[in-house]
């Protein structure tokens, strides 16, 4: 299992508990503060079987003490998740860690502190509706295989979403 699995080895941060509010601002229910740390959640998580450093328990502690400074941050180790919400599936506590990690995703994004790479492609999104720009040379094969031009986007809808209109 990973190897960060005690808070001392985290960065050193400023305990700040006012991130606790900014997050229940951006997460419905409040679920990480009931994290009472049984680690449930790390046995079969996939970014912690990989990653020396992930671990969701010890995330979810960092989100409770208010480490804003090292998650919220294009290097932070939130970016690792893999999404696939076993830990939530684990979780005797319905915390649902992954809800945590996806709100603390969005406060980077919003806060314009995502890796570049994922700001590229909320950009392009925002943009046009899809991650990866269509080529003319795309299109063209897609008719040479007889596949059905690719349809439009509703990106005022997408927009809205996004940017939580
Ligand atoms: S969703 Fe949960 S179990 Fe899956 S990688 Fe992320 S933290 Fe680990
Ligand atoms: S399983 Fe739930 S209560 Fe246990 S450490 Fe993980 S998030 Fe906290």
């Amino acid at each position: 299992m990973s190897g960060g699995t005690e808070l001392s080895n985290s960065k050193s941060s400023t305990i700040n508990f006012k991130f606790r509010e900014k997050l229940d601002s951006v997460i419905e229910g409040f679920r990480h503060n009931y994290c009472y740390q049984c680690g449930a959640c790390v046995a079969d998580c996939p970014a912690g079987a990989y990653s020396e450093r992930f671990n969701p328990r010890l995330i979810m502690l960092k989100a409770i003490l208010g480490f804003e400074e090292e998650l919220i941050a294009p290097e932070s180790e939130i970016w690792e998740c893999t999404n696939c919400y076993t830990c939530s599936e684990r979780c005797p506590q319905d915390v649902r860690p992954i809800d945590v990690i996806i709100a603390m995703k969005n406060l980077c994004i919003r806060e314009g502190k995502a890796p570049e790479a994922i700001g590229r492609i909320y950009d392009s999104v925002l943009r046009s509706g899809i991650t990866t720009k269509i080529s003319s040379l795309i299109e063209r094969r897609r008719a040479e295989f007889g596949l059905a031009p690719l349809k439009e986007y509703p990106i005022e809808d997408i927009r809205k979403i996004l940017e939580g209109d």
